[in-house]
């Protein structure tokens, strides 16, 4: 059997955090095995799948939670998920769409959703509200500082990383972070609720 061992955030090399992920220990000798047994098979399979599940979960959570967050603001959204060509690793974008533009302050709070909920999916939703932003925030204070750093550059090579480019985009941007932590975690069911939706339909969108 596959047994959890530990928990981990995955990070990208930018500091951003994608998602918190179980670890789990593998069978001995499992990788290097020229025959699988049946019932190795099944449980590669398995494990597989619910990899690939909470991975489509992480990435549908994370767009529902920039649309929840456009919805507090009035605004209209359209989201979507897919799988990266010949995977099973998911990817997911989203925009306002409509008659009203956000302005620089809510397109920031609307960035920080997103990655606030990667972070708060370590725990159970209805702990949410329990959950310390310290960790978060101290985190997020390194990842925009290396933004300001090397955002320029990157955005130069055409290396845009949206949601962070939203965010400093804005003076404000504590007052987004601190200001959407507050949105996510009061409107955490409708976020999961959005969430299943986008990971069953694949798109979800409101015009307003
Ligand atoms: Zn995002």
């Amino acid at each position: 059997m596959l047994q959890p061992i530990d928990h981990a955030l995955r990070h990208r090399a930018d500091g951003q955090i994608l998602s918190m992920r179980t670890i789990h220990k593998r069978p001995q000798g499992y990788a290097l095995s020229v025959t699988l047994t049946a019932e190795e098979r099944r449980i590669r399979r398995r494990y597989l799948l619910r990899r690939e599940a909470r991975n489509k979960r992480c990435v549908a959570r994370h767009e529902a939670a920039h649309c929840v967050v456009m919805s507090q603001y009035g605004l209209g959204y359209q989201a979507w998920v897919e799988a990266k060509d010949g995977s099973n690793r998911w990817t997911g974008m989203q925009r306002s769409i409509g008659r009203y533009q956000p302005n620089r302050f809510q397109n920031a709070v609307v960035a920080w959703a997103g990655s606030i909920v990667d972070y708060l999916s370590g725990w159970p939703l209805d702990e949410w509200r329990k959950v310390s932003p310290v960790p978060f925030e101290s985190v997020a204070i390194e990842k925009v500082n290396w933004w300001e750093e090397y955002g320029p550059e990157l955005t130069r090579s055409g290396h845009v990383e949206c949601d962070l480019y939203s965010i400093v985009r804005t003076r404000q941007k504590w007052r987004a972070l601190k200001l959407s932590w507050e949105i996510v975690v009061s409107r955490r069911v409708e976020i999961a609720g959005m969430a299943a939706i986008l990971m069953k339909r694949e798109s979800v969108d409101a015009v307003v």
